[in-house]
Formats: C-alpha cells, sequence, structure tokens
C-alpha cells in the first residue's frame, strides 16, 4: 500500500491545504495529515482542535486520515511505512522554507520521496496566518477555509 504522509502546522486547516489532500488522495491509497505539535512556533489553535477541524473536513474522503505527532516528521513516516512526504508550494518564497526542508528530510531518510504540490490559482493565496489576520478584521474568510474552521474562530475571536 502506498501511503503519503502530509504534515503541517494547518494552524488552521485552509481550502489551500484541502485542495492538497484531495488531489494527493487520488494518487495514493492512504494520506495521513499530520498536525505537528512543535512548542517552539505557538500555534493560535491547540493541536487537539486542529485535528478536529481536519477530520471534520476530510470526512467524505475515504483513505484520509488524521494524526497528530510531537517529533521528526521523517520519524512518523518511517514509522508507518510510507513511502512520501506532501508539501504545497505557493509563492517563490515557499521554496526557499521549502528547499530547506526538503534536504533536511532528505538527509534523515532520503528513500522516503518528497513530493510537492503546486497550488491551484484559486487558492494560491491562502494561508492559515492571512485567515486569521482576515477573519479578526471581520473580512468574511468563509469560502476560504472549511465549515468547521469557520465556526471554531467564531467561537474564539
Ligand atoms: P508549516 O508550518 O509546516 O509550513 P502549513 O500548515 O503552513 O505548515 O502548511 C503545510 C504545507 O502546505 C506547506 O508545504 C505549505 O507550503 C502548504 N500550503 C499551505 N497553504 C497552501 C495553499 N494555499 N496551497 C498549497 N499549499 C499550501
Amino acid at each position: 500500500m502506498n501511503i503519503a504522509v502530509y504534515p503541517g502546522s494547518f494552524d488552521p486547516i485552509t481550502n489551500g491545504h484541502l485542495d492538497i489532500i484531495k488531489r494527493a488522495s487520488k494518487l495514493f491509497d492512504k494520506i495521513v495529515v499530520l498536525v505537528a505539535i512543535n512548542n517552539e512556533k505557538k500555534s493560535f489553535f491547540g493541536a487537539e482542535e486542529r485535528v478536529k477541524m481536519i477530520r471534520d473536513s476530510v470526512k467524505d474522503i475515504t483513505n484520509v486520515e488524521v494524526e497528530s505527532f510531537d517529533g521528526l516528521t521523517m520519524r512518523y513516516a518511517e514509522k508507518i511505512g510510507a513511502k512520501a512526504l506532501i508539501r504545497g508550494l505557493r509563492v517563490v518564497s515557499d521554496f526557499d522554507y521549502e528547499w530547506k526542508l526538503a534536504a533536511a528530510n532528505e538527509f534523515i531518510n532520503s528513500d522516503i520521496e518528497i513530493v510537492f504540490f503546486m497550488a491551484r490559482h484559486e487558492t494560491s493565496f491562502i494561508s492559515s496566518s492571512s485567515i486569521k489576520e482576515l477573519y479578526s478584521n471581520d473580512i468574511d474568510i468563509s469560502s476560504l477555509v472549511p465549515i468547521s474552521v469557520v465556526e471554531e474562530l467564531k467561537k474564539k475571536i
């Protein structure tokens, strides 16, 4: 079985992430969306909230699972026997960051392939940080994120 891990902060999940998940789910037998618990990077939503919002958003895609992990993504991928890591690219500035991250991951285990999906034009401007910024300035973001994110943001802000 070809398993791929899609790691990220997902703070919160956006329609950009969801588009990558849907496209990747057609290429792999199983996708594990992995919420990184990274104590150094202060997150707005707790890990459990982020997992819950993603689970709600992917409930209709049968071959997608959602987990959280505190540690190196590559170690998690090895543990579950994944063949690939998935990441997304929007703009050139993403490339610089992703290039370094991919090099570090390749150093850990070069047998697990890192697969990049280019953002679709209509979601390429969406980021988790812009969602929080727009929402806190009273901009309607309901067309940019899954419904569960709108609900959680309402509770929080
Ligand atoms: P991280 O904090 O690990 O960068 P993110 O949750 O911000 O995690 O993003 C996870 C991955 O999804 C990254 O590779 C990022 O470039 C990608 N991504 C984020 N938003 C989009 C989008 N709108 N379209 C395509 N890829 C995206």
